[in-house]
C-alpha cells in the first residue's frame, strides 16, 4: 500500500507505506486494514491510495528474526551519539556516519531506503527521490505468537514494532547489507533503531523530537557489491522472518 499527498508545488508527499505477505483468504483483511492505516495516518491525510496485489512464485526464504534491545537515550542529540558508536563498530567511517545522519534528520519524504556504500558514502539507490523499497516480506504463520510473546514481554508488541523488525529482519540477511539506521517520519513516533545481524535490533527512544515529520532509512552496503543483486533481494525476494 501507498499513500500520498500532493503539495502546493505540485511535488507529491509520500504519506503512509506497508507491505505484506498473506494467504488468499487474508488478502481481504490485510486490505481493510492498510485503507484504515493510510487513512488514519498523523502525517496527512492522503489524496490517493494505492493499493498492488501479485501473486509471489517463489517459495519464500526464511530468515530468524533479530533480536531485540531497547537502549537508553534521552534526546536526538545522545541518539546521533549513540548511532554513530554503533556504525564505527561496523567500520563505517566518521565521515560517512555524518552524511548518513544528516541526510537522515534533513526530511528527505523518500518512501524507502537510501543505499550508501559503506566506504564512499556514495548514494547508490538508482532513484534517489524514491528510494529503494523492502517489499514482499513476513512472519512465518507458527512464528507469530512466540514474537507477539517474545515483544510482549518487553512492552512493545506493537503492529509499529513487528513491522519494522521483520523489515530490519530481512534486510540484515542480505548478505551485502552490512547494518540499518532508521528513524520513523511519524511525527508521533520518535524511538528509532540501528540493525545488523551482528549486533541485531537495537531500539533508541527519544531518536527525534515528537511532532518532528524527518525520517528516513539508510542501508549501508558493502562497498563493490552487486547493487542489483541487492535491489532484487530487497524489492522481489520473498522473505518470511521465524522464530528460533
Ligand atoms: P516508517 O518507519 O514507516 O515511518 O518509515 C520511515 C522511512 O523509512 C520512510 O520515510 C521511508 O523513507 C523508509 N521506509 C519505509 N518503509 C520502507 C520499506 N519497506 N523499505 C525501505 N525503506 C522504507
Amino acid at each position: 500500500m501507498r499513500a500520498g499527498r500532493f503539495k502546493e508545488d505540485g511535488r507529491e508527499i509520500h504519506v503512509s507505506g506497508a507491505e505484506g505477505l498473506f494467504t488468499v483468504a487474508g488478502i481481504q483483511r490485510a486490505v481493510k486494514s492498510y485503507i484504515n492505516r493510510a487513512m488514519g495516518h498523523s502525517k496527512a491525510r492522503p489524496e490517493n491510495i494505492t493499493i498492488t496485489i501479485e501473486e509471489i512464485k517463489e517459495r519464500p526464504l526464511r530468515v530468524p528474526i533479530l533480536p531485540v534491545t531497547t537502549l537508553s537515550c534521552a534526546s536526538s542529540s545522545e541518539a546521533r551519539e549513540i548511532i554513530k558508536s554503533i556504525l564505527l563498530r561496523h567500520e563505517i567511517k566518521e565521515r560517512i556516519i555524518e552524511k548518513a545522519l544528516n541526510l537522515l534528520y534533513s526530511g528527505l519524504n523518500m518512501r524507502g531506503a537510501i543505499l550508501m556504500d559503506h566506504i564512499t558514502g556514495k548514494r547508490l539507490e538508482p532513484d534517489r527521490e524514491r528510494g529503494v523499497r523492502a517489499s514482499r516480506l513476513g512472519v512465518e504463520k507458527e512464528s507469530l505468537k512466540g514474537l507477539k510473546r517474545y515483544l510482549e514481554k518487553m512492552g512493545i508488541n506493537t503492529i509499529t514494532v513487528r513491522e519494522a523488525l521483520v523489515l530490519a529482519s530481512k534486510v540484515a540477511h542480505c548478505p551485502d547489507i552490512i547494518v540499518e539506521v532508521c528513524i520513523s517520519d511519524d511525527p508521533d513516533y520518535t524511538t528509532g533503531y540501528v540493525a545488523s545481524k551482528e549486533f541485531g535490533y537495537q531500539r533508541i527512544p527519544s531518536i527525534k523530537k515528537r511532532g518532528d515529520r524527518a525520517g528516513g532509512r539508510v542501508f549501508f552496503v558493502r562497498h563493490g557489491s552487486d547493487i542489483d543483486g541487492i535491489i532484487y533481494y530487497l524489492e522481489k525476494r520473498p522473505v518470511v522472518c521465524v522464530m528460533r
